[in-house]
């Protein structure tokens, strides 16, 4: 099958998160089964172009009634097989990508002409087949910058050798729709009609990701329980009626994680590898981590990890908040160490520091850091993600394969991957709690804890239950390419 990922983000080029890891894993396992996949993402600023091969002749895009004129850049994707690899087209244009950022900078958070920007580059999408003479039979979108590719393709694009092409839309973060003044439609150079069909309007703005949702041939998200989450009032960020109304076309997909980078028998970041044969390595991980961030050597107290974006998302109000949080009570009452790497809302990274300075046994790092990640991963015995909503979330992923135990929320894809602790049974991967509360938060990992001193046999176990468990991409796109079919099944009798 010919498919074609158009997304602002992918690993290694650009990555603000999880979408990034998400597309070129994906594209990898899709090609590994023998699809030829390819990829199309702007050149940002920070892709050097003398690493790229260059394509002859410049590529034009009309936008907004006038042309745009753009070159064209391309690479393998690293990583990919070397008998099929995953070709990434890099859509260069010195005035919308030529800057800093992917969608802003900390001054601009989400620049101006975002809606332009990313209307250029869902029109390039389709240049780009024509200039290449290579048409897919599955465009696949990602989140609200190119959602803007599904509706083309429905209002107008669907012509000559791309008449039987389907769209199919992930969604990896309902929370961010790209909303704009409808001013900017005009660079859509669609009909006002088609305004209303295909979904844009949101009283009386322009919605992307619900025009997107609303044209699409098939849509997903990345776990089963936030497919049935965003259906919700409580977790559909208004877009829950639209997603009800597709929810024939509509279906959940658990990412999976990267095996080459995220194992222990093989993590190049941690000073031993372990696997559930021997579990040494982690026990040194442990060490290396208390030494790293000037904690005790106390190899018999429990280690609580956290890395994460300091976002309301991630449950850090709850945690981390002035007077209300309750980071402070586990610190001060429980018998643990705690570690954090983070970035992200400035009231939180103060909290953060403040909180470092004045207990003994919590430490944190502001800032990001592929190193010190793994080595939370590996040296934590417990991983703590209080998430607000968590579309899937790889942390937890990572956490069982390390063996370390997930302290979650109920909610979004946590529910997928952990299966909570039953005392009874000794059964289970992880500690879960229902209600985003300071006070559960503090219970749940209490009751971890008191795991860790009294149930010892039922943690180790539960360490190994999580290890064994499979997230390979091999797995979702075996799902992905279901939902291919899927989409090119129903053109095929609409047709
Ligand atoms: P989200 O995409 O919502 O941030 P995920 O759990 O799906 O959450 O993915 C986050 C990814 O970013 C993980 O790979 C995580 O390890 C990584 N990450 C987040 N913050 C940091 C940080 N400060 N340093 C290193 N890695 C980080």
């Amino acid at each position: 099958m010919k498919i074609l990922m158009a997304t602002t983000e992918a690993v290694p080029f650009a990555k603000t998160g999880g979408l990034a890891d998400a597309v070129s894993a994906l594209s990898i396992a899709l090609a590994q089964e023998g699809h030829e996949v390819r990829i199309i993402i702007p050149r940002y600023y920070s892709i050097n172009r003398d690493t790229l091969g260059h394509l002859a002749g410049a590529m034009g895009v009309h936008i907004g009634g006038r042309e745009e004129w753009s070159a064209v850049y391309t690479k393998e994707l690293p990583g990919s097989p070397k008998k099929n690899p995953v070709r990434v087209y890099f859509i260069d244009h010195e005035q919308f990508f030529g800057r800093d950022g992917i969608y802003g900078v900390p001054a601009e958070p989400d620049f101006m002409d975002n809606p332009r920007r990313f209307t250029f580059f869902a029109r390039a999408v389709f240049q780009l087949c024509r200039k290449l003479g290579w048409y897919p039979e599955v465009l696949h979108a990602h989140d609200w910058p190119s959602a803007l590719v599904p509706v083309f393709l429905k209002y107008g694009e669907r012509t000559e050798e791309l008449a039987k092409t389907v769209s199919v839309l992930t969604v990896h973060n309902l929370g961010y729709q790209g909303i704009y003044h409808k001013d900017n439609y005009y660079y859509t150079n669609l009909d006002w009609q088609v305004f209303y069909e295909a979904g844009f309007d949101d009283w009386n703005m322009m919605n992307l990701l619900k025009a997107g949702i609303t044209s699409a041939d098939k849509i997903n998200t990345v776990s089963p329980n936030y497919a049935l989450e965003t259906q919700t009032q409580a977790y559909g960020f208004r877009l829950d009626g639209v997603l009800r109304y597709r929810s024939a076309d509509y279906r959940g997909i658990l990412n999976g994680i990267d095996t080459r980078v995220w194992n222990p028998k093989t993590d190049r970041y941690i000073p031993q590898p372990y696997s559930v044969k021997d579990m040494t390595g982690k026990i040194t991980a442990k060490e290396a981590l208390q030494k790293e961030f000037k904690l005790p050597l106390e190899p018999h107290v429990p280690i609580i990890g956290m890395v994460t974006r300091l976002t309301e998302q991630k449950g850090v109000g709850e945690l981390f908040g002035p007077a209300y949080g309750s980071a402070w009570s586990i610190c001060q009452d429980l018998r643990l160490q705690m570690v954090l790497l983070g970035s992200g809302d400035p009231w939180c990274e103060n909290e953060i520091k403040n909180l470092s300075y004045r207990l003994a046994n919590f430490k944190a790092r502001i800032g990001y850091s592929e190193a010190e990640s793994h080595l939370i991963e590996a040296g934590s015995d417990l991983f703590l993600m209080p998430s607000r909503y968590e579309p899937c979330g790889l942390n937890q992923m990572y956490s069982l394969s390390y063996g370390t135990l997930p302290i979650v929320r109920n909610t979004g894809g946590l529910v997928d991957t952990v299966t909570n602790y039953n005392p009874d049974t000794g059964k289970g991967t992880g500690f879960m709690f229902n209600d985003l509360t300071p006070q559960a938060i503090y219970d749940t990992v209490k009751w971890a804890v008191d795991t860790y001193y009294n149930r010892r046999s039922h943690f180790e176990a539960m360490r190994l239950a999580g290890m064994k468990q499979n997230f390979s991409w091999k797995k979702s796109a075996k799902q992905y390419l279901a939902l291919y079919e899927a989409a090119l099944a129903k053109a095929a009798t609409a047709g």
